[in-house]
């Protein structure tokens, strides 16, 4: 019997599968992951990307509730890899991706990164891969040893000025900006020197990055590519991940020493008690230098305080 099971699920099954296993869920809090549950022999791990990982004894018959195994991304998507050229893992590439989008407490980081073909066997061999499948510590260590090696752009939205321009947009919008200048940048440093491609771990369809871009000052609109899962297809993107993934990490870090105590990653019920604690210690005032406040925990957090 199998022991580790991997399905890919849509949003409106995630949905359920959260509702279903609320009673089994763990309070650890993992990056990346909508929650983490556990019944009886098998441990079940949901990622905001769909992907749903069983692991235990039990893990073949709970999974075949909710979906058939996948072995990988490439297999379970045939079309996606089709809109890259032939080989375009082995070409020197930018890839870029962002973290903490989904998380309340601390920044928005973005990093797009330059991997020349010569470099590609050297950061596998380093171990950067995707940063889902590395520990905070390996993320850390990998992501110093990455920008010594690489030519990088890291951009870091601090909650404060995350506060201050989410009214005027979009998450989608910031992300779009974010990415846009970031590549933009490294553009300018690599020049003369041109990669054959920039490929952006996909995060909303082409044809809306490409709308959100046309109001940007600086535009980055030739060679791009996009795709979920970009990681699998670059191993830039997986190192533009692990660059960003560290970057949040040490700014929360940041958050938690100014603070005197650990502020969580995430948007769950620990964000709303430790956001509520900030409010009692300075108000709206000091907790908008430290969450982005649009999210539904601020409310909660108010409550709590005002108990
Ligand atoms: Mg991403």
């Amino acid at each position: 019997m199998k022991q580790n099971q991997v399905i890919k699920v849509s949003n409106e099954t995630l949905k359920k599968m959260a509702a279903a296993y609320e009673k089994n869920k763990l309070s650890k809090s993992v990056p990346y992951t909508l929650f983490t549950a556990k019944t009886g022999t098998t441990t079940i791990t949901a990622y905001n990307s769909g992907k749903v990982m069983f692991q235990g004894t039990g893990a073949e018959k709970e999974a075949q509730k909710w979906g058939n195994p996948t072995t990988s991304a490439k297999t379970a998507n045939p079309s996606k890899s089709q809109q890259l050229p032939p080989g375009f893992d082995q070409l020197s590439v930018i890839g870029s991706d962002e973290v903490g989008n989904g998380s309340y407490f601390g920044p928005v980081t973005v990093c797009a990164a330059y991997v020349e073909k010569n470099m590609i066997s050297k950061l596998k061999a380093l171990g950067v891969r995707d940063s889902k499948e590395l520990t905070d510590d390996q993320i850390i260590k990998l992501s110093h040893l990455v920008k010594e090696l690489i030519p990088y752009r890291l951009l870091i939205l601090e909650p404060k000025k995350y506060n201050e321009i989410q009214p005027k947009y979009n998450a989608v919008h910031m992300k779009v900006a974010l990415h846009n200048q970031a590549i933009y940048l490294l553009l300018k440093d690599l020049a003369p020197v041109k990669p054959e491609g920039i490929l952006i771990d996909q995060f909303t369809p082409e044809g809306n990055y490409r709308k959100y871009v046309r109001s940007e000052k600086n535009q980055v609109t030739e060679k791009l590519y996009f795709i979920t899962k970009g990681e699998q297809y670059h191993i830039a993107v997986a190192a533009a991940s692990i660059i960003c993934r560290a970057a949040f990490l040490e700014e929360l870090q940041k958050e938690s020493n100014e603070l005197g105590y650990t502020v969580p990653s995430g948007a769950g019920a620990k964000s709303d008690q430790v956001a509520s604690r900030v409010l009692k210690q300075g108000g709206m005032d000091l907790l908008s230098n430290y969450v982005k406040l649009h999210f539904a925990n601020t409310g909660k957090a108010q409550k709590i305080a005002e108990k």
